[in-house]
Formats: C-alpha cells, sequence, structure tokens
C-alpha cells in the first residue's frame, strides 16, 4: 500500500490510515470487497508459470491484504504478518498447531480462556502434545515447569473470568532461554493498550470477534506473528485450507476504524463502574487489574496501557435466588455471551468446575460485567435498581 506510512505514526492514527490506498481505487476512500475464489489468467505462459500476485481465492485478495496490513500497521515493530482465521477459537487452534506436535509439551495457564483449554484436551490430546497448567502467578518460578520437550508457553492477561495478571516479560524470558515459543492472547487489552511483541510475545491472539468486530454482528480472529513463526503459522493456515468471508474482513476492517475510540470509552466507562461496584457493601472484591485494589494492579501498570471494558465482581455470600434477581432486573445489561461489542453484558460464572492448577474458591457468587458505550450514569442507576431487587430478595 503505496501511501500508507508505517511506524512514525501513532497507534490510533494508523487504525485509520492504513489497509487503504484510495488511488488504487479511484478515489473512494475504502478499498473494494473482492468475492473471490477463481482468478484468471491472461495467458497460457501466466497459468503454468502462476504468474501475477494473486493465484486463488483462499490464498490471498486485496480484501485479506488490507486487513492483514491494516492489523499488522496496529502491532507494529516485531510483527512479521498477520494470519486471518474465521473465529478466536480458530486463531487459538491455527497458532497452537503451528508450534507444537506429537511428543511435545506445552505449558498453558490455569485461567485460559476455556475453549483453549478444551483443544489442549481433545485435539491435542489425541495427538500426542501434553499440556500442564500452570498459576498465572507463578511468574519465573514457571522454569521448575519445563522439560526437554516443552515448545511453548501459552500466556493469556489478564486471565479470562477471574482477571489474573501475569509477568509476561519475565515468563517469555524463561521461556526463550528454554527454546520455547510464547503464544498470547491479547483479546483483552488488544495490541492497543498491550504491546506483545515488546513484551517478548512470539504469536500474539486476538478474538476479532470481540472489540475488532465491535458491534455483536461478527465471527472473527488473526494471528500476528514475529519473523521467526511466521512461515509456520502461514503453512498452517494454508494446509488447513482456512480463510474468512470477505465481507468479514470488510467488517474487520470497518472495526478497526474505530477501535481506538471504542476501546478508550470502553476503559473509561468500565474503570467507573468497577469503583462504583467497589464501594457497594453488597461487593466483596472487585477482579479489575486497573483498580489500586487489585493484587495485579503493579503489573497492569508497568506493561498495560489501558483497560477494555470487561471485568468481573465478588459478592458476599448470598442466596442464588438474590443473584437471579439482580441480573433479571437489569435492562441495560443484556445476559449473554461474548462481548466488545457497543453494549453492556452481565453473566454469573463458575470457574471451579475446570481450574486444575489453582483452587477457585472466591467467597460469594461471581458475576462479569462488559460496559459498553452507553452512558454510564444509566448503567449505574440500571445497577442500583438490580440491587435494589437483590435485597428485596436476599430479605
Ligand atoms: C471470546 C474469546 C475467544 C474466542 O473468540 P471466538 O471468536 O468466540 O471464537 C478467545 N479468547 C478470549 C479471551 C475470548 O474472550
Amino acid at each position: 500500500m503505496a501511501k500508507t506510512p508505517k511506524n512514525p505514526l501513532k497507534p490510533e492514527t494508523r487504525l485509520v490510515t492504513s489497509g487503504r490506498d484510495p488511488q488504487a481505487y479511484h478515489g473512494y476512500v475504502n478499498p473494494p470487497v473482492y468475492h473471490a475464489s477463481t482468478l484468471l489468467y491472461p495467458t497460457a505462459e501466466d497459468q503454468v508459470a502462476h504468474r501475477g500476485r494473486y493465484s486463488y481465492g483462499r490464498r490471498g485478495t486485496p480484501t485479506s491484504e488490507a486487513l492483514e496490513g491494516a492489523l499488522a500497521s496496529l502491532e507494529g515493530e516485531g510483527c512479521a504478518g498477520v494470519a486471518l482465521l474465521p473465529s478466536g477459537l480458530a486463531a487459538i487452534a491455527t497458532a497452537l498447531l503451528a508450534t507444537a506436535g506429537a511428543g511435545d509439551h506445552i505449558l498453558v495457564s490455569d485461567s485460559v480462556y476455556r475453549p483453549t483449554r478444551n483443544f489442549c484436551e481433545g485435539v491435542f490430546k489425541r495427538m500426542g502434545v501434553e499440556t500442564t497448567y500452570y498459576d498465572p502467578l507463578i511468574g519465573a518460578d514457571i522454569a521448575k515447569l519445563f522439560k526437554p520437550n516443552t515448545r511453548v508457553v501459552f500466556v493469556e492477561a489478564p486471565g479470562s473470568q477471574s482477571f489474573e495478571m501475569q509477568d509476561i516479560p519475565t515468563i517469555a524470558q524463561v521461556a526463550h532461554d528454554k527454546g520455547a515459543l510464547v503464544l498470547m492472547d491479547n483479546t483483552w487489552a488488544t495490541p492497543l493498550y498491550f504491546r506483545a511483541f515488546d513484551k517478548g510475545v512470539d504469536l500474539s491472539i486476538q478474538a476479532g470477534t470481540k472489540y475488532i468486530g465491535g458491534h455483536a454482528d461478527l465471527m472473527f480472529g488473526c494471528v500476528s506473528a514475529n519473523a521467526a513463526t511466521l512461515k509456520a503459522l502461514k503453512d498452517t493456515v494454508y494446509t488447513m485450507g482456512l480463510c474468512v468471508g470477505p465481507d468479514d474482513m470488510y467488517l474487520a476492517l470497518r472495526g478497526l476504524r474505530t477501535l481506538g475510540l471504542r476501546l478508550a470509552r470502553h476503559y473509561q466507562s468500565g474503570l467507573r463502574i468497577a469503583r462504583w461496584l467497589e464501594q457497594r457493601p453488597e461487593v466483596l472484591r472487585v477482579l479489575h487489574p486497573a483498580l489500586e485494589s487489585n493484587p495485579g494492579h503493579a503489573i497492569w501498570q508497568r506493561d498495560f496501557t489501558g483497560a477494555c471494558g470487561l471485568f468481573s465482581i465478588v459478592l458476599k455470600p448470598a442466596n442464588q435466588k438474590s443473584v437471579y434477581a439482580f441480573m433479571n432486573e437489569l435492562t441495560l445489561f443484556g445476559m449473554g455471551y461474548s462481548w466488545g461489542g457497543f453494549e453492556s453484558l452481565v453473566i454469573s460464572f463458575d470457574c471451579s468446575e475446570y481450574r486444575t492448577a489453582t483452587k477457585w474458591a472466591p467467597g460469594g457468587p461471581t458475576l462479569r460485567f462488559h460496559i459498553g458505550l452507553e452512558d454510564p450514569d444509566d448503567l449505574i442507576a440500571d445497577l442500583e435498581r438490580g440491587f435494589a431487587a437483590f435485597a428485596a430478595v436476599a430479605g
């Protein structure tokens, strides 16, 4: 993309400028969407020689190139290329398949996104890849868990549902000393708030379904790779026949244009509501690393430049009925999985069924909130009504 200036620009500017070249398509601001499978060669000689920039829809189109370029530009220095996948989970599975195989051992954070565990317990176990789960707070002690065949450390910070922070630079240093790669699920912070490659990550994964899409209408995932891992990643994507539909790629590219603005608002409103919840008598703890009271706050402050709108709370011991009364009373918080869209959400969750390296004993019922783009005053008023319903049932 000739007119795309690169790294001297700040990330928010790159979100606007990258992945498009108006002079290449009649001056229109946005690139056209190529619905493409077959590509026709002008001559027999060209066909036999596979001459030209493109060869087949699955192998890349101007649409996929635009999105890959924009995502690579957002990652910035250290990123050698990006692979596009049809969901966040497909991105996780592909990154793992690209870096570990039969006979290998991998280390996975105990607070990883649950379907990541399912992949390790299912496909990877059948393939003969052994997984050890580690306490996300382990830090340099992760060295003790390495075996001669440990190929990958999979990190996610903050952890899914419970929001533990991990010392990723330290873990990455140990992993690299031992000859292992570091894979990270960076969906929560996005490259805007956590510079994965600066912190020692080799492959950085995002569920683009969340903030890149941003409107609860897209399934998408991506993996960004450094120079050492890009070939293995691209070979795996090609071998597995993975690709993303052109309209979905376009939605992802469109979402990127406003990612900076949306995330800043999710961050601000999320933190304000987290602070408000922290003062409520019904609340035991708020699991949000940007709060000074949070055990992971020092790491967050050192390594992250922001937070998204997703966090959890632990309520003081209460009966299930009163928790459900609270949730059912809310009108601005939908009850549903996934997150990262413009709207606020709440779910009740319990990690105790599947954590193995740590014990999940939060001390009360747990709820996860996604704070959307609504006016936070309205959200607080809604939560106040919820707590009134909670009290009415709790007695
Ligand atoms: C939602 C999520 C994913 C999976 O994304 P999908 O697009 O739903 O497959 C992966 N990691 C994290 C942290 C998520 O929250």
